[in-house]
């Protein structure tokens, strides 16, 4: 079919196909902080967290995730921020995201801000365990000035 009479979704794999010989795969971080904190919050307003978890969760449980290091790997390759996962159990694991993409470097704004993160970690990790998981931010760089935006994941039996 001509592609020009044609509608429809970008799929994941078509959304990473980057072709700008010059510029590179790489975008700056303001363009992306803009998009999700400014443009975002000011058309949704609160709801704006709770869609971005819930686009993360989705998006995540999509992305072909077989192991917690799998998920690491990509969040580092795609400088979602420096990712360390100091404690795995089968029931909870809590992530740290240090120079978090979201957030770092920028002024406490008093609320967690990294919603999008924690629900692509939950999506995640459930495509990893075929389980239920949820996460929490419980530490934010940009929200309070902490040293990690952190996670507190819990996961349930379906
Ligand atoms: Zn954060």
């Amino acid at each position: 079919m001509d592609a020009k009479t044609k509608e429809e979704a970008v799929s994941i794999i078509n959304a990473l196909k980057v072709n700008r010989p010059e510029l590179g795969k790489y975008t700056g971080v303001g363009l992306y902080r803009l998009f999700r904190l400014v443009a975002m919050e000011d058309i949704l307003g609160q709801g704006a967290s709770a869609i971005s978890y819930y686009a993360g969760k989705k998006l995540g449980s999509e992305l072909g995730i077989t192991s917690i290091e799998e998920f690491i790997d990509l969040c580092t390759e795609m400088k979602v921020g420096i990712i360390k996962a100091p404690k795995v159990e089968d029931d909870f694991i809590h992530i740290d995201v240090y120079e978090c993409v979201t957030c770092d470097g920028m002024e406490p704004v008093g609320r967690t801000l990294c919603s999008f993160e924690g629900g692509l970690m939950a999506g995640a990790i459930e495509s990893v365990t075929g389980k239920r998981a949820s996460a929490k931010e419980v530490s934010c760089i940009g929200g309070f000035g902490d040293e990690t935006c952190g996670f507190d994941i819990k996961i349930k039996e379906k």
